[in-house]
């Protein structure tokens, strides 16, 4: 059966892609989108994705998200919202397995502290970053660097951009210049992303002990889906009442997503992805679930995201990133060999490329190997 009979005239079509920038010959009989999946499952930077982190650093428990399980949450709840709308799966979930492959090690406060060091050497996002490792850094084809991905896909995964660096940025840069949107698929990964990360940050946050289910009830959204898990089942308890109600939380924000945007879709007139990108945004909750999930946003970023625990672990990983990249930045010769060669052209970008790779274990290991006097092993 042809998928694309089933999509939508305004979803985006494999086949009439703005292409690639490095034209091949097409690979019949997967989509250009699913070309696009399979080459991120199979990069490297998308195995890296397994050991890090986005609020948890990887070694404290294995129960926690990493940003390789967060990414395949992300995609499941994409492909779901896409199909429930006729946009194409196959390119919400390369996007959405992507999304965060330029990620560095200890989630934001990794990344706060690389754009830190970078500040006089032209800074450092980690959307732009994710580009970066799909555009030039995966080194796997004989013919090109990077992956060589759909416009679509390259769209999508550059979510946000400051201006400065649209400018550099070609066609993949316009829509930020010209105030555009991208894709309905690139919105659709964006908004999955966000019900995937407050979701499991509400789970992982009380499975950690850092918020409690007591807190908790005090925000509207999850009391909600609590309360409706207790009435159908009164005796549950602990782990499984938890997961009934953060389940009903995931179910009630992609139905109300899924209403929402097929109304404003409907109501925008929209005929093409040509229409779509001059419309503005088009998938969004319902104005009471925005306030919803905005009280829920504040509630983490206020408990959780700064929580004296979590706070440490911040503090202890702006110290690993920043020592780093003094270290190398002082001594170019400390980086591995191929990493001195990237070096010779602009050393402070090669060592922001080095240290976004890392993992979380490997940024550790990589900090004793350079500041600890003991024998460690090389
Ligand atoms: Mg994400």
């Amino acid at each position: 059966m042809s998928r694309r009979a089933e999509l939508a005239i305004y979803a985006a079509h494999s086949t009439q892609t703005r292409g690639r920038q490095h034209a091949e010959p097409s690979a019949a009989p997967r989509s250009e989108f699913q070309r696009d999946r399979d080459r991120i499952v199979h990069s490297s930077a998308f195995r890296r994705l397994e050991y890090k982190t986005q609020v948890f650093v990887n070694h404290e428990g294995d129960l926690f998200r990493t940003r390789l399980t967060h990414s395949l949450e992300v995609a499941q709840i994409g492909r779901t919202i896409a199909r429930i709308l006729h946009l194409n799966e196959d390119l919400v979930e390369a996007i959405a397995l992507a999304h965060d492959l330029g990620h560095t090690p200890f989630g934001h406060a990794g990344q706060d502290a690389l754009n830190a060091c970078m500040k006089t050497h032209g800074g450092f996002e980690h959307n732009l970053q994710s580009l970066r490792v799909v555009d030039r850094l995966e080194e796997r084809y004989a013919e090109f660097d990077g992956l060589n991905l759909c416009f679509e896909t390259r769209e999508g995964i550059l979510k946000h951009c400051a201006l400065h660096n649209a400018r550099q940025l070609g066609d993949i840069g316009e829509r930020f210049i010209l105030k555009q949107q991208p894709s309905l698929e690139a919105q659709v990964a964006n908004l999955a992303d966000e019900i995937a990360y407050n979701n499991h940050d509400v789970d992982d946050g009380l499975r950690s002990g850092l918020i409690t289910l007591e807190q908790l009830q005090k925000i509207g959204l999850f009391a909600r889906h609590l309360h409706a898990a207790q009435v159908k089942y009164p005796q549950l308890a602990g782990r499984r009442l938890i997961n009934e109600t953060v389940r009903r939380m995931i179910n009630t924000l992609v139905l109300d997503l899924v209403e929402h945007s097929q109304d404003a879709i409907s109501g925008a007139g929209v005929d093409s992805l040509k229409a779509v990108r001059s419309a503005p945004m088009l998938i969004g909750f319902s104005p009471a679930l925005v306030a919803e999930n905005h009280e829920l946003k504040q509630f983490l970023r206020q408990h959780l995201y700064r929580h004296y625990r979590v706070a440490r672990m911040s503090a202890k990983a702006a110290k690993v990133i920043t020592d780093l990249f003094g270290a190398f930045l002082a001594d170019p010769g400390l980086l591995p060999t191929e990493h001195q060669k990237k070096a010779q052209h602009d050393a402070p970008r090669a060592i922001a490329d080095y240290i976004a790779g890392m993992t979380d274990r490997y940024a550790m290991r990589e900090y004793r190997r350079l500041f600890t006097i003991e024998e460690v092993s090389l």
